[in-house]
């Protein structure tokens, strides 16, 4: 199944993430994730890449586009894939198009997760991270046990006023997408404020159709 998953910075998708590929068996390629990883790797490209996420901006097309385009030539996504956070503009959206058509196959779902701007701002700047194993947690929602507490990081890009920016570019270049899909019959949207189990239960059934 070629999955896409759509939402503005906070909305869940990669917690979600990790209930989707486990129960459809499907790899998750998150472009933050490959970036973050350039960007730990300290090459050139990755700092390109920190200018744009520390700034709140998003990375130019074209080098996501290339990025996602090596990544869905590997063997693993044959049987299908969970995009996470691509394609974020409508350019990208095209480029996928394109890829996807070259190879084959088509999209089955894009799953739009929303929340209110207002929800996003608490979920975002209470996020820790475990640089250990890399699980997330929430300071209020999901605190970290004692003994991970002392060593969890706060993501350089979620602070408030990083995440102001990210919202503009989320509503300016990545809302439009909604109506994109929309119009091809691939949108489904999952209302995204209950509690997580809540929040998969809706996606499993968006995704079993
Ligand atoms: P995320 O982890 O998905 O919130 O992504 C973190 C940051 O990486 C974003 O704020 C962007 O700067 C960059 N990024 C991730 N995915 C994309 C994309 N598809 N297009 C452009 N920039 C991206």
């Amino acid at each position: 199944m070629d999955l896409i998953f759509l939402g503005p910075p906070g909305a869940g998708k990669g917690t979600q993430a990790k209930w989707i590929i486990e129960e459809f068996a499907t790899p998750q390629i998150s472009t933050g994730d490959i970036i973050r990883a350039a960007i730990r790797g300290g090459t050139e490209l990755g700092k390109e890449f920190k200018s744009y996420t520390d700034a709140g901006k998003l990375v130019p097309d074209e080098l996501v586009n290339r990025m996602v385009k090596d990544r869905l030539a590997q063997d693993d996504v044959k049987g299908g894939f969970l995009l996470d956070g691509f394609p974020r503009t409508v350019p990208q959206a095209d480029a996928l198009d394109g890829m996807q058509t070259e190879a084959g196959r088509r999209l089955n779902h894009v799953l739009l997760l929303e929340v209110a701007d207002s929800v996003l701002l608490e979920r975002i700047t209470g996020r820790r991270s475990d640089p250990e194993t890399g699980r997330v947690y929430h300071i209020k929602f999901d605190p970290p046990p004692a003994d991970v507490a002392d060593r969890v990081i706060q993501r350089s890009d979620d602070t408030e006023e990083v995440l102001g920016q990210r919202l503009e570019e989320y509503h300016a270049k990545t809302a439009p997408l909604i109506p994109y899909y929309e119009e091809k019959g691939l949108l489904r949207r999952i209302a995204g404020e209950g509690s997580p189990e809540e929040i998969r239960d809706l996606l499993f059934a968006a995704i079993r159709g």
